[in-house]
């Protein structure tokens, strides 16, 4: 700590922020970061984006917790009035946090049983963390009411990938795309997203790939694409199965030795695309048939062809009908098991690959093992020497829903920010003031700590050691590079002190014991134990040994399915939940900018970051603001049927006519207030990507 504070020191790490996973030398003196420079990493190869560059000075914030808070015994816990929330804490020290932050949660325990509590781990935390924190809802409430914000982003993705070729992770790495002949990119905006991503596709297409872009949004990126397909918000499915058909049905582009050798299901999938033809999908999704001709014919005769997809294909009702299409298109055509090939979800947060194989979801335990599959119920309750519920437990959306209604009283959060980062965030706000006991563990007083019975002062990502793992499912270690302000404590300690007062038998360990013992849980990281990622700073899984380098290339020979097959299933188009209509004639489509990460807890406190983007945007066709009489800058209110928010409007001619682009970053106008939760079936995500909105002038609303 003393030493760390006065030195002038060199910390090479990875960057907090997006799944590209980008490596950072960061610059340190007298405790404060200087600056940043992207490292020879094998993800960023010395680039770094405006939040890598910028972007980590939060930690340095006036406002960082620096003590445990207790809220006062009158204090109220009003979603409507959060801006006051400091006024209703007062400080307290670690003995007194935790008794009560565990008292209260064991407390309801005791009355209500296991199921009444659940607990939000974090993608931003390390895998080491995120292993902890899922066992101790597991062992320490009794329950599988565990999850994170997987379940906002791909969780579609994974379920249709588990279901569809067997394993959720990417099947093929980023840098890739320079061996690719095509790149098909949907429903994603890397160059806001995946900056470092972007380049390297950006790349690509200078040195001859081609570029197909489909998004609603005409995003950067399609400024270097061959074929761009600005399709209707929510008209993914109809798309994709106008390039199935005149792959299968006009031109037979199918790879039938492939689809023959390793693949099922494809009669059932022929049969079901047989109607959609490309006029007739056309009219669904709004572009020209002999696009959709040309798409299905450059994608199906590459030979080496990848696809990438974002949360506009995830965040959606039918988000795992999407990404069934696309594994259809990539299975039909054998374009996968081959570099340059392959599946690639776009995964958000710096470690929400990992946080998910460490098991923090409620249907799957570490590694993916199903909660529902007895036998493996059985190996992790002899590897933790504990009983296990049998039930899969509840989802993001479904706790706050369960919160709401009374059911779960007790939540402890981690880390993220549901009352920012939730779809109607009124009915989520009222489910987490409606919690007898409420514990947040996190570095600000969030919108979500605000509404906590006890707030815990966490660990910054540049103040811990902890492995974590990005898109490529690569894992890599970040080094601490500060020591931790005032009364803040590393997270695996707090977390081990939770378990502790729950009645785990728990001593506090490093993240190299954890780490180990996460590896031992999940077959995958066999080759990667903590002293070679100490070494190499960067290791692919799966990995078989150590003297392996881990397989960049998924099914190279097979699918871990039964036969090694992959399942074709398909997909029918059923379009958005709420579709514009009279009262509410505009379409919102939700996401984020450059600058700005998630919830904005971090990247609101970072100065440059904050003064590029400082205040709540609305984005709309240029043609509409003039429409309405109104200045780019000009105030306009969003309205919903859920909430309302103001914000400045900005002209993007990349938009549709007729459609809102909002980012959810801006606590002062949260566009969470106005989305849909209505819920995907299979992956339980909610349709953040289209809803229908009314849209006036400020105080003509
Ligand atoms: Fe960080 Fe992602 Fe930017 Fe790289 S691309 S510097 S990982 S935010």
């Amino acid at each position: 700590g003393a030493a760390l504070r006065q030195a002038k020191a060199l910390t090479d790490s990875v960057c907090p922020y997006c799944g590209v996973g980008c490596q950072v030398r960061i610059h340190v003196h007298a405790g404060r970061v200087l600056r940043t420079e992207g490292l020879d990493g094998p993800s960023n190869r010395r680039r770094l984006c405006v939040k890598g560059r910028f972007g980590l000075d939060y930690v340095h914030h006036p406002e960082r917790l620096t003590r445990p808070l207790v809220r006062l015994p009158d204090a109220p816990k009003d979603p409507d009035r959060l801006d006051g929330a400091r006024t209703w804490f007062r400080e307290a020290d670690w003995d007194e946090a935790l008794a009560r932050a565990a008292g209260g949660l064991a407390a309801l325990r005791a009355r209500h049983g296991g199921g009444a509590l659940a607990g939000f781990g974090s993608a931003k935390g390390s895998n080491e963390e995120a292993y902890l924190f899922q066992k101790l809802v597991r062992l320490g409430f009794g329950s599988h009411n565990v999850d994170h914000c997987t379940r906002l982003c791909h969780a579609s993705s994974v379920a249709a990938l588990l279901e569809g070729i067997g394993s959720g992770a990417v099947s093929n790495q980023i840098e890739e795309v320079l061996e690719s002949e095509v790149l098909f990119l949907i429903g994603a905006n890397p160059a806001a997203n995946h900056p470092v991503a972007a380049t390297f596709l950006r790349n690509a297409a200078r040195a001859g790939a081609t570029l197909i872009v489909a998004d609603p949004r005409r995003t950067p990126l399609a400024r270097d694409a061959r074929l761009v397909l600005q399709f209707r918000p929510g008209s993914d499915v109809a798309l994709l199965d106008a390039l199935l058909h005149v792959i299968i049905h006009e031109e037979d582009l199918v790879d039938h030795d492939f689809v023959r050798a390793r693949v099922d299901g494809f009669e059932a999938l022929a049969a079901a695309v047989a109607p959609c033809t490309p006029e007739r999908m056309a009219a669904l999704c709004d572009v020209p048939a002999d696009t959709l001709r040309a798409v299905a014919r450059t994608y199906a005769r590459a030979r080496r062809a990848m696809i990438l997809w974002g949360m506009g294909v995830s965040q959606h009702t039918h988000g795992t009908d999407n990404v069934r299409a696309l594994i259809a298109l990539a299975l039909v055509t054998g374009q996968i098991g081959r570099r340059g090939t392959g599946l690639h979800p776009l995964r958000g947060q710096n470690n929400v690959q990992g946080a998910s194989d460490a098991g923090l979801i409620p249907m799957m335990l570490p590694g993916y093992a199903p909660v529902a599959d007895a036998e493996a119920r059985v190996r992790f309750e002899r590897l933790w020497g504990a009983r296990l519920a049998a039930e899969p437990g509840l989802t993001v959306v479904e706790i706050l829903d369960a919160a709401a209604r009374g059911e779960i009283r007790g939540m402890y959060i981690v880390g993220e920010n549901p009352a920012m980062s939730d779809p109607n965030l009124a009915h989520a706000r009222e489910g987490l003031a409606r919690l007898d006991h409420l514990v947040v563990q996190d570095l600000f007083l969030t919108e979500t700590a605000a509404l906590a019975d006890v707030v815990l002062p966490a660990s910054a990502h540049l103040e811990k050691l902890g492995s974590y793992t990005n898109t490529d499912r690569r894992v890599q270690l970040g080094r601490p590079a500060l020591p931790l302000p005032g009364e803040a404590r590393q997270d695996l300690w707090i977390i081990t002190e939770m378990g502790r007062r729950l009645g785990l038998p728990w001593t506090h360990r490093g993240a190299a014991e954890v780490y180990d013992e996460m590896r031992a849980a999940i077959p995958a990281l066999a080759g990667i134990p903590w002293r070679r990622l100490e070494r190499e700073g960067a290791v692919t899984y799966p990995c078989p040994r150590e003297d392996h380098p881990g397989h960049g290339v998924l099914f190279a020979d097979g699918f871990p399915l039964p036969g090694g097959r992959a399942r074709l299933v398909p997909a029918t188009h059923r379009g958005p939940a709420e579709p514009p209509d009279r009262a509410y004639p505009w379409t919102l489509l939700t996401g984020r900018l450059l600058e700005h990460w998630h919830t904005g807890a971090m990247t609101r406190r970072a100065a440059v970051l904050d003064a590029l983007e400082p205040e709540p945007v609305a984005f709309l066709h240029p043609e509409d603001l003039a429409a309405l009489g109104l200045a780019p800058g000009a105030a306009v209110t969003v309205a919903t049927r859920r909430g309302r928010v103001t914000a400045r409007a900005r002209p993007d001619p990349g938009l549709r006519r007729g459609e809102i682009f909002m980012p959810f970053c801006y606590r002062e106008a949260a566009a969470n207030l106005l989305t849909l939760d209505a819920l995907d079936p299979w992956g339980r995500i909610p349709e953040f990507k289209c809803c229908a909105a009314a849209l006036a002038p400020a105080g003509r609303a």
